[in-house]
């Protein structure tokens, strides 16, 4: 399951945001995954409930959308959204000389967490 990695990373992210403006528990996660990444969904949220556990993250709502791919031709310049899997290779000039400019990112859009009140009192 190669979502292991990316759920531990996103915990770690999310736990040092949360840290910063003194939360203790986080609700909700919203992650933006590029398509590259080849992410399922379904066991990305698996993933992070396992990695959360014993975080401020564990119980939170993992919201997950993804970002389409864009490659670009280093031949004729073109851009294009490469089909995963499929093919790299340039629609406009065939050539397979080509990079990947978006979608191979993994970006923590929002992170919305919960101050301890009680800890406000004393
Ligand atoms: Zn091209």
């Amino acid at each position: 399951m190669h979502e292991m990695p990316i759920a531990t990373d996103i915990v770690e992210r999310a736990v040092e945001a949360a840290e910063q403006h003194g939360a203790t528990r986080i609700e909700q996660i919203e992650v933006h995954i590029g398509l590259m990444r080849q992410v399922v969904p379904e066991a990305l949220e698996l993933a992070f409930t396992l990695a959360s556990e014993g975080t401020m993250a564990h119980g939170a709502k993992l919201s997950i959308s993804q970002v389409k791919a864009v490659a670009s031709c280093n031949v004729c310049g073109c851009r294009f959204e490469p089909e995963v899997e499929i093919s790299f290779a340039c629609p406009r000039c065939s050539q397979a000389d080509v990079r990947i400019v978006a979608g191979n990112d993994i970006i923590l859009t929002s992170v919305t967490c919960q101050a301890d009140e009680e800890a406000s009192l004393s």
